[in-house]
């Protein structure tokens, strides 16, 4: 399947690792073989694109003024097994590039998966990989922000006030 790749599902529980506590909490998706079987057939690794989230009008990372049911926001997102964590099962996480005051579990999210970053890795320390995670972030906000991927936003469902 050709890029790009897009899914919708409800935000799940992760592996309760804390991530979070790290500053770069995943919101974990379901990976279901039926609905997104491309996740299984692309390589494990970092992947760049959009995110697009339904949040409920009592969140209050909601935008006030806007009654768009989507919000966009960048995002990297990480497919694979986490060597680092020694998954046995393949993972789909994304970690929103928006600093958010509350969770938002349960929420419906839209993805535009737009470019591969890396493929995936195993490190010796946490830090490492924490450092890693933050090129990455630096690498999908370079890439974004080219006028090439400009007319892609368009394409995931939501209002660009983000
Ligand atoms: P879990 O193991 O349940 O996935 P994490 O520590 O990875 O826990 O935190 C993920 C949760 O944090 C998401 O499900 C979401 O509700 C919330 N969250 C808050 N800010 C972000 C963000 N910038 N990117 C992704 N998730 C976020
Ligand atoms: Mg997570």
């Amino acid at each position: 399947t050709p890029y790009p790749y897009q899914m919708e599902a409800k935000v799940i529980s992760g592996f309760g690792r804390g991530s979070k506590e790290l500053g770069i909490p995943t919101a974990n998706l379901p990976v279901d073989d039926a609905l997104t079987p491309w996740i299984a057939a692309i390589p494990s690794g970092v992947y760049f694109g959009y995110a697009s989230l339904a949040l409920p009008p009592a969140h209050p990372d909601r935008p006030a003024a806007s009654d768009a049911a989507f919000h966009i926001f960048p995002m990297v997102m990480s497919i694979g097994y986490n060597p680092f964590y020694k998954n046995t099962v393949r993972s789909a996480e994304v970690h929103v590039l928006h600093k958010f005051t509350a969770d938002f579990y349960d929420v419906p999210m839209r993805l535009l998966i737009l470019g591969f970053i890396r493929e995936e890795k195993d490190y010796k320390s946490l830090d490492a990989l924490i450092e890693d995670i933050n090129f990455d972030c630096d690498v999908a906000r370079g890439s974004l922000a080219r006028e090439h991927w400009a007319p892609a936003k368009g394409l995931v469902v939501g209002s660009p006030d983000v």
